[in-house]
């Protein structure tokens, strides 16, 4: 369903992603876990098909992203991480138009606002300027945008950044949710709880390569620690030649 073959993107003299492959089946979250700037969000864009890879193969639902771009975005929705919002318009008359963008009838993109408007709890802020709302209120119009037409293909960068612990909640529900209807999610985070919650593989990236990948237990195991926290830090560290336990002993 998400196929990513031996991507490269070069910033003129920067590497942001060096040789990176992986694929997400049907029903299946691939968790993207990585520090500031290790590449999630480039490659998630490309996936978007918002940014040209320098080097690589990128596919969604069988839709070569670089070749057939408009049909590939048809198949996927896309929670940035920092979303470009009109503020000039209220939360109902833009998801209106993302509806009328997506070629979707009239009954069901109100039927879609109403259902969805009522589940993240939006109705009070639905008619009022998009300009006028709080960060997790931006978060929440943003992931009905990108869920208005059930796309077999969710792509979702830092989708819990900036929430509240109910909210955060709410959004897991909403994505287990949509797995279970067979939707495969690529969902980039640096907060490896979130990962753990909700995510059937992981693929720790840094320095624009995924270092490790797997199931949550393989890799607990594979690097002989406890927690996805304590693998991370592990498999970060032997990237960078750090002794993961200096700062325990430092200054003694
Ligand atoms: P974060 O968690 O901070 O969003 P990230 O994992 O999403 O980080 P990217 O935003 O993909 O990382 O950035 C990867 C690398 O590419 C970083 O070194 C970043 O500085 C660089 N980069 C990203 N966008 C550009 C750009 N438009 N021009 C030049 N360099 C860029």
């Amino acid at each position: 369903m998400i196929e990513v073959r031996d991507l490269r993107k070069d910033y003129h003299t920067i590497t942001a992603i060096d040789g990176v492959s992986f694929h997400v089946d049907r029903g299946e979250i691939l968790g993207l876990l990585g520090s500031n700037g290790a590449g999630k969000s480039t490659t998630i864009k490309i996936l978007a098909g918002l940014l040209r890879p320098t080097k690589g193969g990128v596919f969604l639902a069988g839709y070569d992203v670089i070749r057939q771009t408009l049909e590939s975005k048809r198949m996927r929705g896309y929670m940035p991480e920092f979303p470009l919002l009109y503020d000039n318009l209220t939360g109902y008359e833009l998801l209106y138009f993302i509806g009328q963008l997506l070629d979707m009838r009239e009954e069901e993109i109100k039927e879609r606002i109403e259902r969805y408007s009522e589940a993240m709890e939006l109705e009070d802020h639905l008619y009022s300027l998009i300009g006028t709302y709080s960060k997790g209120t931006r978060q929440k119009i943003t992931f009905i945008m990108a869920i208005m037409n059930s796309p077999p293909v969710l792509l979702l960068d830092e989708p819990t950044a900036g929430l509240d612990p109910r909210f955060t909640r709410l959004l897991k529900d909403w994505i287990l949710s949509f797995r279970g209807h067979g939707t495969s999610i690529l969902l980039s985070t640096h907060i490896t709880a979130v990962a753990e919650d909700v995510c059937d593989r992981v693929a720790i990236i840094h320095r624009g390569k995924i270092r490790t990948m797997g199931a949550i237990n393989d890799l607990l195991n594979s690097t002989g620690t406890e927690s996805l926290e304590e693998a991370f830090v592990q498999v970060v560290d032997a990237v960078e030649g750090r002794d993961e336990r200096a700062y325990l002993t430092s200054g003694e």
